[in-house]
Order: C-alpha cells, then sequence, then structure tokens
C-alpha cells in the first residue's frame, strides 16, 4: 500500500484535503506521466505519522519527511487515521504471507514454481502466484477461491493459516499432481506463456489429468462414508483428497444430532477440519476415475518441435535444415496440434493420431541426424508423411513416447 505524491510535495507542505488531493494526484498523474515528471510514491510499510499542529501532520520515513497541512483539524484526523489504518493493514498482511512460508513447499507457487507466491486458493489450499492465480479465477469458485496473502486480510483467520503450514503445496501437489509424467514438459514454469498456463491448470484441477486415483474405484457412497470417517481425525490431508475426489462435503452422515460432515468435525474438536470444509461447501470437483480418464490422463504433451514443410520426400541433409520450421506443438487426447506459436490458440494444423499406420523414429542415422535436428517420421493411413525434428535426443524420445502411446490405444 502506498501514497502518491507529486515531486514538489517533498520539498514542503500542502495544502490539500483529501478529495482535492487525489483530484490534483490524478490530473498530475496523467498530466506529468506525458511530461515524464517523477511522481512520488510512499510505501505504507516502512512510515511513521504524527501530528506537527491543529491541522498538520507528518509522514516521517526511513529516507525523507513530508509534511501536510489539512483543511481542518477534522479532516487531518481523518487523513491521520487512514494512513495509520493503511500501515497496520500492510504490516498484518506482511505477517499472513511469512506466516504461510514457513511452510518450505508453500515457497514456490503449487503450479509454476515462481519464488515467494503472495496469492492462494483457499479451497484447493495452495500458494500460488499472480500468474497462476488470474488463471484460477478463471476455473470459477466451486474449483479454485483466490485470494491475496496480503489484501484480503479477514479471510485468514488463524486456523486458514494453521491448515496452508500443516498440510502445504507438497503435499497437496502429492495428489493432483501424482500422475504427471515425470521429466516431461507438462508442468508449466514461471516463464510459460498465458496459453499453456491455462490449459496446465484447467487440466490439473478442472479436469483432475494428474491427480491420484482410488484403486479400486470408490463410489460417490463410499467417498462420503470415507470423508465421515476422516473428519473427526488429525489427517487433513486425507480428508483434503476425498473432497478433491469428489465426496460431498454436505452428505448425510446418518447422525441424527451431527448431520453433516462439518458438524461431526465440529463435535471431534477438529477446527482445521471445520475450517476446510467450511471453504469447500459450495466446491465441485470431479469424481475420480471418469471413463477412459486413466488411459487418456497422462497423454498431454506440449513443446517446440521442427517440421518440414513440404512432406512430399524426404530432403536431403543441407536441405532439411533450410526446410525445418519450428513449430509450437501439442498432443491432446488423439491430436497433435501445431501452431505458429505459443500464444495462439488455434492450430494451423491438426494431425489424427488415429489414422498413423507408422512412426519412424532416426536415432542414430547420420545423414539425418547431423545438425540440430533429430528426426522421426509418422505417416498416416491417408499416404501422408510428417517429418518432425527435436534438437536434442531427449526431447525426440519423449515426443516419440508420448505419440506411441496415443497410437497404441487405437491397436
Ligand atoms: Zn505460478
Amino acid at each position: 500500500m502506498s501514497m502518491g505524491l507529486p515531486e514538489d510535495s517533498q520539498q514542503g507542505q500542502q495544502f490539500l484535503s483529501r478529495d482535492q488531493y487525489r483530484q490534483s494526484t490524478s490530473q498530475r498523474s496523467q498530466k506529468d506521466a506525458k511530461a515524464g515528471i517523477y511522481i512520488t510514491d510512499i510505501s505504507m510499510a516502512m512510515i511513521n505519522i504524527k501530528s506537527t499542529d491543529r491541522k498538520g501532520f507528518e509522514v516521517i520515513t526511513p529516507f525523507r519527511n513530508f509534511c501536510f497541512t489539512a483543511e481542518s483539524e477534522r479532516k487531518r484526523q481523518e487523513w491521520m487515521e487512514a494512513v495509520q489504518q493503511s500501515v497496520v493493514e500492510t504490516l498484518a498482511d506482511y505477517e499472513v504471507a511469512e506466516k504461510i512460508w514457513f511452510n518450505e513447499s508453500n515457497r514456490s507457487c503449487a503450479d509454476c514454481n515462481a519464488p515467494n507466491p503472495d496469492w492462494a486458493s483457499i479451497n484447493l489450499g495452495v500458494v500460488i502466484c499472480k500468474n497462476c492465480a488470474g488463471q484460477h479465477r478463471i476455473l470459477g469458485s466451486k474449483i479454485s477461491k483466490v485470494h491475496s496473502l496480503k489484501l484480503d486480510s479477514p479471510i485468514w483467520s488463524n486456523e486458514l493459516v494453521e491448515l496452508f503450514i500443516t498440510v502445504g503445496n507438497a503435499k497437496v501437489n502429492s495428489y493432483w499432481e501424482a500422475n504427471l509424467l515425470s521429466g516431461s514438459n507438462i508442468k508449466i514454469h514461471e516463464a510459460s506463456n498465458i496459453n499453456h498456463r491455462r490449459l496446465y491448470i484447467t487440466h490439473k484441477y478442472k479436469e483432475g489429468r494428474y491427480k491420484k486415483t482410488f484403486s479400486p474405484k470408490l463410489s460417490q457412497g463410499q467417498l462420503n462414508e470415507a470423508l465421515c470417517k476422516s473428519v473427526v481425525t488429525t489427517d487433513i490431508l486425507e480428508t483434503m483428497i476425498l473432497v478433491f475426489s469428489g465426496a460431498d462435503t454436505m452428505c448425510t452422515t446418518g447422525d441424527t444430532i451431527n448431520s453433516t460432515p462439518y458438524l461431526l468435525a465440529k463435535e471431534a474438536g477438529q477446527r482445521l477440519q471445520m475450517e476446510f470444509l467450511h471453504h469447500n461447501r459450495f466446491s465441485d470437483y470431479k469424481l475420480s476415475d471418469l471413463p477412459n480418464s486413466g488411459t487418456l490422463r497422462n497423454l498431454f504433451y506440449c513443446g517446440f518441435l521442427h517440421k518440414v514443410s513440404s512432406t512430399s520426400k524426404i530432403p536431403n541433409n543441407r536441405k532439411l535444415q533450410e526446410d525445418m520450421k519450428k513449430w509450437w506443438c501439442t498432443i491432446e487426447d488423439n491430436f497433435l496440434c501445431y501452431h505458429e506459436n505459443e500464444d495462439t490458440s488455434e492450430p494451423d494444423g491438426v494431425i489424427d493420431l488415429s489414422d498413423v499406420v507408422c512412426l519412424v523414429v532416426h536415432p542414430s542415422d547420420p545423414s539425418l541426424n547431423s545438425g540440430a535436428f533429430f528426426t522421426f517420421e509418422i505417416y498416416l493411413l491417408s499416404e501422408r508423411m510428417f517429418l518432425f525434428g527435436t534438437e536434442n535426443t531427449e526431447s525426440q524420445k519423449e515426443w516419440t513416447k508420448a505419440i506411441v502411446k496415443v497410437i497404441l490405444i487405437f491397436i
């Protein structure tokens, strides 16, 4: 939180009412921004404030003091109270973030690993960065309720903070990312673009593509029953897993007095369970083990691939380098899509992998693998051929492995 000041205010007293000041700053901000004149911000995190006379007060920072004069004594009092409130809020909010970061795994974003994330999904129990928070909002509040660690202080009860410290990103991710292919490039990172981020977060939480599944599959009744048993214990992670897997937080317990899981937890004195259930009373997670979801869950893949523009015949070694163009490619379900770049949502081309009749990998062919490209070919039922290239053998292996997994479903 900060106060914006025109440059010349640093030199002495200001004679502005709050409204006048806002208006003046706004006008100045626009005018001065055009003229390139600097506007000062005072961070509320590091200031002290004291009255100087009947209408005046002073804001003291480690670097400079700023003197203000209000229109009246009452206005001065209002100003001082507003500034003091801002200071309190700013400090309190930092306290929440730092408490939650006490759990080591909360110091990096649960989705992209960006450091010092200061947002959270309070029903999912994960700490996330600002960029991922934007994508969580798109999922809707039935899946993710997004709050800032620094701005929405009233939501951060002691129980909620304790819940985040007790569980933490690593444990929650052990559920949501249980089936993520290790070493694959599915997982987003700090610099991932908005499309990749949106896709990953949608797949992870809304579709539950990478989440842990129960074997054998549990019915809705079994999940609800397990939830009622779990909420009276200290095992909050077990409760989270059951709810994320589709257990109904508002199910009937069979107990005439404690008729909901929340009331059961309350009766047992389980504060963290109550807090989690409270934030998930309207949540709507997909039931685990949807038909075929176990088979298709791992097939998503994305990254850059080089592709030869003309596929009539395999070009010679030198021409191969010239003809290869870099595309952003994705494998979703049984389609391999190639895009001009990472930010375009509409693909330039789509290959139906259910039509593949042959996949040829060139791991060590010196005539093809010289230079930057490690190639493989895809032959379709329609007699079309696609030649792709990667920049290293690991990437070639991952891509061909992902394609083979899709093809195998149709054999
Ligand atoms: Zn993130």
